[in-house]
């Protein structure tokens, strides 16, 4: 194959499929094209890097320069980015093909992709449900084959819940591992992009490409990366995973705790030893995580004017009512729910009894880990409670929705290292088994997770 066939054959399928899936945002096939020449054009040369030619799809979070990066948004519908993000500048000298940007929840504020300005996305498992989010379109794109891989964001499961609802593997790297410039900022001390594949291997080759320090991002850390695509094969002997009570309680679906129980058991013939531990503060993580998020956001998107960029409103009166009109109609329902929350936890009177008081609890939350990876090497559980739900099933139940992301949150507040594998089917749609590691430890997470597929 070469590279200009591999990317027509995928925008081939987009151009067939995505009137279903509704994956794509954007899709830049004359971009798409000419890059795969050039990457034919190295391949020719001798290049052997391992992601040249090879196309893929970005979240559209991720700046793109001279490509719309609409963030799912009304707001930034029009936003024609002047940079890259260095995500996409690191995979682009890598040698990657852009197909397009991918259907988000707007601003990445949602768990199932229905709160996108262009509407659904939908699992192409079964269309009548939702690939979850906010990384439902990467997710559904790769699921669908529409393109190999995908990049995604994760701020409290956005990698890996859409990952666990298509049946793909997703991982959400160690906060700081990777660059955060160019990705426009939901919740600063917690979004963290990652790779989204069919496979650990294929993430460890996009991570890989990903990763490492940029002196642009002053929270992007020097920890030096490994290779993470050398570990992969290592024996799972020795290796001790634990097991959070309170992941395994009532809130867990009979059907996809089975599945997590078989994923465990081929853990254990492999080598590995199941050791059951606590996380006795796990269960603020939704109130702890309510508050922090829209904080964080109230004050991001404050940046939202209708001066700077974005969507400017007709005929503005004044500067308050452009400043207003802007905003009430650039943004949806669900990002203002969370700008007045954030608004109203930071505000004097109240910060100290929400925003302060959920600050001490992530403090705690992150505790937890650290006294469990005393006892073992990696903590594992369901990614989410159950499998994809229909569209509008929780639309109007906002608190519903977020209960999805119980297992998820945790593991952003305290910054470490989630993946979710494909561990089979309940009812025809998928589950996902997810893996915990220690800061920076990524590599091992791709490890277990290769040996289980
Ligand atoms: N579902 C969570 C939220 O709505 C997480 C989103 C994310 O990780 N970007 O905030």
């Amino acid at each position: 194959f070469s590279s200009v066939e591999l990317t027509r054959c995928h925008l081939d399928r987009i151009r067939t499929l995505d009137g279903t899936y509704n994956s794509f945002i954007t899709v830049d096939e004359s971009g798409a094209l000419t890059a795969a020449a050039e990457a034919d054009r190295r391949l020719a040369a001798g290049e052997t890097a391992p992601l040249t030619g090879i196309p893929l799809a970005h979240k559209d979070i991720f700046c793109t320069r001279g490509l719309r990066t609409s963030c799912g948004s009304r707001m930034l519908d029009n936003f024609v980015p002047p940079y890259d993000a260095t995500v996409v500048t690191r995979l682009r000298e890598a040698g990657t093909v852009i197909l397009g940007k991918t259907n988000m929840d707007e601003f990445a504020m949602g768990s199932s992709n229905e709160s996108s300005f262009y509407g659904p996305s939908r699992n192409p498992w079964d269309s009548s449900c939702v690939p979850g989010g906010s990384s439902g379109g990467s997710a559904a794109a790769v699921a669908g084959m529409l393109a190999p891989m995908a990049t995604g964001t994760d701020t409290g499961g956005s990698i890996r819940q859409p990952a666990a609802f298509c049946g793909i593997t997703g991982l959400k790297p160690t906060y700081g591992r990777v660059s955060r410039l160019g990705i426009v900022a939901f919740a600063s001390s917690l979004d963290q992009a990652g790779p989204m594949a069919r496979s650990a291997e294929d993430c460890a080759l996009l991570l890989n490409a990903m990763a490492g320090h940029d002196p642009l991002d002053s929270t992007s850390s020097t920890e030096s990366c490994p290779d993470f695509s050398a570990g992969l094969e290592a024996p799972l002997s020795g290796l001790r995973i634990g097991l959070p009570r309170q992941y395994f309680g009532d809130g867990l679906e009979a059907a996809t705790g089975d599945r997590i129980r078989a994923a465990l058991a081929l853990l254990e013939q492999r080598g590995a030893t199941l050791v059951d531990v606590d996380l006795p503060h796990t269960g603020l993580s939704i109130p702890t995580y309510y508050i922090v998020a829209p904080a964080e956001a109230s004050t991001n998107l404050s940046r939202y004017d209708g001066v700077r960029y974005g969507y400017r409103c007709e005929q503005p009166r004044d500067l308050h009512d452009l400043y207003t009109r802007s905003r009430e109609e650039g943004f949806g329902d669900e990002v203002k729910r969370r700008i007045l929350v954030g608004t109203y936890a930071l505000s004097a009177g109240y910060y100290d009894a929400y925003y302060k008081k959920a600050q001490q609890v992530r403090r705690l939350i992150r505790q937890d880990f650290i006294d469990c990876f005393r006892q073992v090497d990696v903590i594992a559980g369901p990614t989410t409670p159950g499998p994809a739900f229909a569209l509008g099933a929780k639309t109007d139940d906002p608190l519903a929705m977020y209960l999805e992301d119980a297992y998820t949150l945790a593991v952003n507040l305290a910054g470490l290292p989630g993946m979710s594998l494909p561990t089979g089917l309940v009812q025809g749609r998928p589950v996902g088994l997810q893996l915990i590691g220690r800061h920076f430890e990524e590599s091992r997470l791709l490890n277990v997770g290769h040996q289980l597929q």
